[in-house]
């Protein structure tokens, strides 16, 4: 079996950066249109359209992550990840103490 990396290599070897990036932008491009559609009672987009075109995008991502560099990616990706994780931390907390607020406003309204 070929890897998603390799099948990349010898598209970006057989066609170019330049043609995969372009490439890139078209899938994102159909991406954004089908998830712009979902829900639509009419020329809505189903969830097996969405999977498809979100398969697209991962396999042109990872052939920019070989163009643009893979260890720089993950690099950002670990620190935007730990960033996301801690927002979510903190509007939870934050979250669970203003329930905790509202609960104890309604007791003394009885
Ligand atoms: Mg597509």
């Amino acid at each position: 079996m070929t890897t998603e990396e390799e099948v990349g290599v010898k598209c970006i070897m057989l066609w170019g950066e330049k043609d995969q990036i372009r490439q890139t932008m078209e899938e994102c491009a159909e991406l954004i249109v089908k998830l712009a559609k979902y829900k639509r009672k009419v020329n809505g987009s189903t969830k097996e359209q969405i999977a498809e075109e979100i398969a697209d995008v991962e396999i042109m991502c990872k052939q920019m992550r070989i163009v643009f560099k893979n260890d720089l990616v993950d690099s950002f990706k670990f620190q935007k990840l730990a960033r996301l994780n801690d927002r979510v931390e903190n509007e939870s907390q934050l979250k669970a103490r203003e329930e905790s607020f509202k609960g104890k406003l309604h007791i003394k309204e009885e």
